[in-house]
């Protein structure tokens, strides 16, 4: 790892704190603006044709992805929605042609990344056509459970907050009259908190993006006006510094002790994954064929879980015609119909929570896949090394 305290020859490895000097992007960013900045700067100078971003809809709960082709647009897009549970890897090959014929700079999470890689390995995204921001994640909350928690452990009307977010192992909002915060521990032990595939996630900080930006390490005077930034690729090292030579950001070498604060609020973020991944599981292990068969019974066959899953791509119109093992138009259909789904797709899983998310009878879909990946790499890892990346 370098430190990087200069300007030019930003190198793979380096570390900064940056920060806008865009005051409309200031005004509105998560922390310094630096995410924003550097969108915008690859739009005006033509590194690439669109910036894929995530943009507030309605209200703070509706997260609304959005390709912007204009950079005077950008600063709209700033500002991190932790109630937007939306995956962005399946839309880049469904709506903007895998990125095969045009270049797209974009804001990722953990798990929209992990996605989106394991398309790129099917040849149905062009990685090389992508110039990736990965933003650290501790977790999503669900909007309707957003809602609920809001109302009900906080007392606050969901529709007065004009502000979320996730900070020092509390959820805090923002409201008419007032400000308030609780531990996630406590709202996760009382049934709230972060998206069940959230709490399990162990790919806390995306470094197989091209900039993996945050705001643990930022400390001092510098803490929540500046963003954390670590280089991951030389792609991401040559962007960084054009910006920075380009004088729309402000860097300087992070403060030693937000390092270290860094590297513990990350250890801590993964050993609570960890615990999770040991609850949900052990749950699951006491009678695991009678828990898949009673809850995949509900099934109503919509097929929302194929179509959004970011490692399936058996079109659903093939799907639905008659197999050897699957009759179709069965309601609910044959258990082969699920046992056959996670057989194709469970050695890839991600565990972005889709399949579950959007499953209209609330199956645990993302839990029984992840499960399955869980037991996987456990079995292979010791042969052929870790995951590139740990689900
Ligand atoms: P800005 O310039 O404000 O840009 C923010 C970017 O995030 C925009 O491009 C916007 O389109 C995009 N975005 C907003 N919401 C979403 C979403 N739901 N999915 C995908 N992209 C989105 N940092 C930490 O250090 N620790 C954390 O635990 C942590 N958790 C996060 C959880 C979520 C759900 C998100 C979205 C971000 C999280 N971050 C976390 C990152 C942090 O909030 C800032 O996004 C980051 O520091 C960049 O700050 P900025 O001011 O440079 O970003
Ligand atoms: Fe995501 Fe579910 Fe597909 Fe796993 S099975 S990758 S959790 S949609
Ligand atoms: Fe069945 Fe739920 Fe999948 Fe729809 S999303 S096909 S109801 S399991």
């Amino acid at each position: 790892m370098g430190l990087f305290s200069s300007k030019p020859d930003i190198k793979k490895g380096d570390m900064v704190y940056a920060w806008t000097s865009d005051a409309e992007i200031a005004k509105k960013a998560e922390c310094g603006g630096a995410v924003t900045t550097l969108l915008k700067y690859a739009l005006e100078n033509k590194m690439v044709d669109a910036v894929l971003a995530v943009q507030r809809g309605t209200d703070i709960y509706d997260a609304v992805p959005t390709l912007i082709t204009d950079p005077k647009k950008l600063a709209g897009s700033a500002g991190s929605l932790h109630c937007g549970t939306l995956l962005l890897s399946k839309m880049i090959k469904k709506y903007l042609g895998g990125a095969k014929n045009q270049k797209i700079a974009l804001t990722v999470k953990g798990c929209d990344l992990m996605g989106i890689l394991e398309i790129a390995k099917r040849n149905e995204i062009n990685l090389a056509n992508l110039f990736i921001i990965g933003v650290n994640c501790g977790g999503t909350v669900s909007p309707i459970m957003a809602r609920k928690m809001i109302t009900e452990k906080f007392g606050v009307d969901p529709d007065t907050v004009h502000k979320e977010e996730i900070d020092k192992g509390q959820f805090i909002i923002e409201y008419e009259g007032g400000h308030k915060g609780i531990s996630i521990d406590e709202l996760e032990e009382a049934g709230y908190g972060r998206r069940s595939n959230c709490r399990r996630c162990l790919y806390k900080v995306p470094r197989q993006a091209d900039l993996a930006c945050g705001n643990w390490g930022v400390i001092g005077d510098k803490a929540g006006k500046a963003t954390f930034v670590e280089v991951c690729s030389d792609k991401g090292a040559d962007w960084l510094s054009r910006a920075a030579k380009a004088g729309v950001l402000a860097t300087e070498a992070p403060n030693p002790k937000g390092l270290e604060m860094r590297q513990k609020v990350e250890g801590a973020m993964l050993k609570l994954g960890e615990k999770w991944r040991k609850r949900d599981f052990a749950a699951l292990s006491k009678d695991p064929w009678g828990v898949i068969s009673k809850e995949t019974s509900r099934c109503i066959k919509c097929y929302s879980c194929i179509e959004n899953c970011p490692v399936c791509f058996k079109p659903v119109e093939e799907m639905a015609k008659k197999s050897y093992m699957v009759e179709p138009g069965q309601v609910p259909p044959n258990p082969m119909f699920h046992m056959r789904r996670f057989a194709h797709i469970s050695d890839s899983c991600v565990n972005c929570g889709q399949c579950e998310e959007l499953c209209p009878v609330e199956i645990r879909l993302a839990l029984f896949s992840h499960a399955i990946r869980a037991e996987q790499d456990a079995v292979f890892a010791p042969k052929f090394g870790k995951p590139a990346y740990s689900n």
